[in-house]
C-alpha cells in the first residue's frame, strides 16, 4: 500500500517473510490472553496468522485488549520465528508470528449469531441464509466458492483455447420450452405484456449459429419456476455451448475431455471410474438399471470416485399423463428413425404416424447418479421443425406465434448444429462432497424459493403496481 516501502501481503504469504516488516489486513478470528501476552489470530481470505502484543507496547496493547472476534483491523509489524515449542502445525503460517508495531481498528463487530469456525452443518439453515455474508466467512464455504471459481475459469480457458467465443444472451426474453414453468416479468413500457426469464438460452444459441458464430459458450443463469421438490433452485447456472458443422461424436468427445482435464486440474484427489466414459443407449440403461441416470461408481462409499457416463438415443416423444404427446428433451432436437437416420422431409410422414417409435439425437451426461447435462443435435430444416411442433399438438397459428422467429431464421442459411448444457451447481457440489447445491451457491434460496437475507420475494408498492397496470387479487 501507498506510503511506505512496506509490502501489503495476504496473511498466508508471511510464512516465508521472516525479518520483513509487513502490512496485513483482516478479521480477528480469536483473541487469546496468555498471562500478560495477547495473541490475536488474524484471518483473511488466504488463512490465519498469529499477532503478538506485550504490555510494553503501551497504547497499542490497550487497543489489542479491546479487540473482539470479527473486528476488522490493519496491522504493521515484523515477521519473527515463533519460540521453540510454540509452533502450530494446523495452520500454514504456524512457524512464524507478527510482532505488531502499529494497528488500526477499521471496523468493530457485534458478536455473530452463530460460530464461524466450524463447518456449520449444525446451524439452522434459515439463520445461515439470513446472515449469509457471515456464513460465507467459514472455511468450508470459502473453499466451495474458490472451487467453483476454478471450475468456471477452467471451462473458460479450455473453450477459449478451442475457438469458442463467450457471448451473453438476454435475461428479459420470451418463453423457451424446456418443460418447466416460466418466471415472468411485467413490462412497464408495453403495459399488459410480459417478458419470460430464460429457462435456458436454447433459442438464442441456435440463432447465434444462424449468425455464423460457429462455436459459442457462456455460463448463463437459467430460471425455472418449478415446485421446489428436493434439491432445486429457482435459478441455476449452466455451461451452455453450441457448435456448427458438428455431430454427436464431436460434442461427446469435447465434453469428455473437458471434464477429464478439469477434474485433473481442480480436484486431483478425485478418481474417474472409467475413461472413456461409457456410452449407453436409453434402452440399455433403463433395462439394465431401471433408471436413465444410474450411479456407476464401483464403491459408493468412496467420496473421491466420479462415475461419468453418456446416455444416448432417447425417445423423441413421450406420452404425457393426460395422453397428449410431449418432447422428452426440447422440440429443437433432431428426430431420427429406428435405424438411426435423421428425419428428413422424406420421412416426416412416418414420424407423424409413429411418434412413439421416433428416436432423438439427444444425449444426457450423468455423474454419480445425477443428470448433469443434456444436449442434442438440432433440427435445421424448418419443415422438419414445423412437423415436430405439429406432432406436439401445436396448430399452425400457435407455431407461428411461438416459434415463427426460429422458422424464419432457418430460411436464411442455417448451418447444421448441436450442443450441450452441463449444470455447474451439481457438478461443483459433487466435487466438494456437499450434500446439496445450496452449499456451493453464494446466495441460494430456501427450499420454498425465498431469500431470507434480502427478504425476497417481497411485495411492491401501489405506485409500482399502477405503473405496470397490475392489480393483486385479494388472497383467499
Ligand atoms: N437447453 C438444454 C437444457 O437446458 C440443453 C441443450 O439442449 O443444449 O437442458
Amino acid at each position: 500500500s501507498g506510503t511506505s516501502d512496506m509490502k501489503k501481503y495476504w496473511v498466508n504469504e508471511v510464512k516465508d517473510k521472516v525479518g520483513e516488516t509487513v502490512e496485513l489486513f483482516g478479521w480477528v478470528n480469536v483473541r487469546r490472553d496468555h498471562g500478560k501476552i495477547i495473541f490475536i489470530d488474524l484471518r483473511d481470505r488466504s488463512g490465519i496468522v498469529q499477532l503478538v502484543f506485550t504490555p510494553k507496547d503501551g497504547e497499542l496493547y490497550k487497543l489489542a485488549e479491546s479487540l473482539r472476534p470479527e473486528f476488522v483491523v490493519s496491522v504493521k509489524g515484523e515477521v519473527v520465528v515463533r519460540p521453540k515449542g510454540m509452533e502450530n502445525e494446523d495452520i500454514e503460517t504456524g512457524k512464524v508470528e507478527v510482532k505488531v508495531a502499529d494497528m488500526k481498528i477499521l471496523a468493530e463487530s457485534e458478536t455473530p449469531p452463530f460460530p464461524l469456525d466450524t463447518p456449520g452443518h449444525e446451524i439452522d439453515e434459515e439463520l445461515r441464509l439470513k446472515f449469509r455474508y457471515l456464513d460465507l466467512r467459514r472455511e468450508r464455504l470459502k473453499k466451495n466458492l474458490i472451487l467453483r471459481h476454478k471450475v468456471n475459469k477452467f471451462i473458460r480457458d479450455y473453450l477459449h483455447a478451442r475457438g469458442f467465443i463467450e457471448i451473453e444472451t438476454p435475461i428479459l426474453t420470451k418463453s423457451t420450452p424446456e418443460g418447466a414453468r416460466d418466471y415472468v416479468v411485467p413490462s412497464r413500457i408495453q403495459q399488459g405484456k410480459f417478458y419470460a426469464l430464460p429457462q435456458s438460452p436454447q433459442q438464442y444459441k441456435q440463432l447465434l449459429m444462424v449468425a455464423g458464430v460457429e462455436r459459442y459458450f457462456q455460463l448463463p443463469r437459467c430460471f425455472r419456476d418449478e415446485d421446489t421438490r428436493g434439491d432445486r433452485q429457482p435459478e441455476f447456472t449452466q455451461l451452455d455451448l453450441e457448435m456448427s458443422f458438428t455431430d454427436k461424436e464431436e460434442i461427446l468427445n469435447l465434453t469428455e475431455s473437458l471434464y477429464t482435464e478439469m477434474v485433473k486440474a481442480v480436484a486431483p484427489e478425485k478418481k474417474i471410474t472409467k475413461i472413456p466414459f461409457p456410452r449407453l443407449t436409453y434402452k440399455e440403461v433403463t433395462e439394465k438399471y431401471g433408471t436413465d441416470k444410474p450411479d456407476l461408481r464401483e464403491d459408493k462409499n468412496d467420496p473421491n470416485e466420479l462415475a461419468f457416463l453418456f446416455v444416448v438415443d432417447f425417445p423423441m416423444f413421450e406420452k404425457k399423463d393426460d395422453g397428449s404427446i410431449g418432447a422428452t428433451h426440447h422440440p429443437f432436437t433432431s428426430p431420427k428413425d429406428e435405424k438411426g437416420n435423421l428425419i428428413t422431409r422424406d420421412s416426416i410422414e412416418w414420424m407423424k404416424k409413429e411418434p412413439l417409435k421416433v428416436l432423438a439425437e439427444q444425449y444426457d451426461f450423468v455423474l454419480n447418479g445425477y443428470e448433469i447435462a443434456g444436449g442434442s443435435i438440432r433440427i435445421h430444416d424448418p419443415e422438419v421443425l414445423s412437423a415436430v411442433f405439429e406432432v406436439l399438438g401445436h396448430d399452425k397459428k400457435d407455431i407461428e406465434k411461438k416459434f415463427g422467429h426460429m422458422l424464419t431464421a432457418f430460411k436464411y442459411g442455417v448451418p447444421p448444429h448441436g450442443g450441450i448444457a452441463p449444470g455447474i451447481d451439481r457438478f461443483v457440489s459433487i466435487l466438494a462432497n456437499e450434500p446439496n447445491i445450496r452449499e456451493v451457491i453464494a446466495f441460494p434460496k430456501t427450499g420454498d424459493a425465498r431469500d431470507p437475507m434480502m427478504d425476497s420475494p417481497s411485495e411492491i408498492d401501489k405506485g409500482q403496481l399502477e405503473e405496470l397496470g397490475l392489480q393483486i387479487k385479494k388472497k383467499k
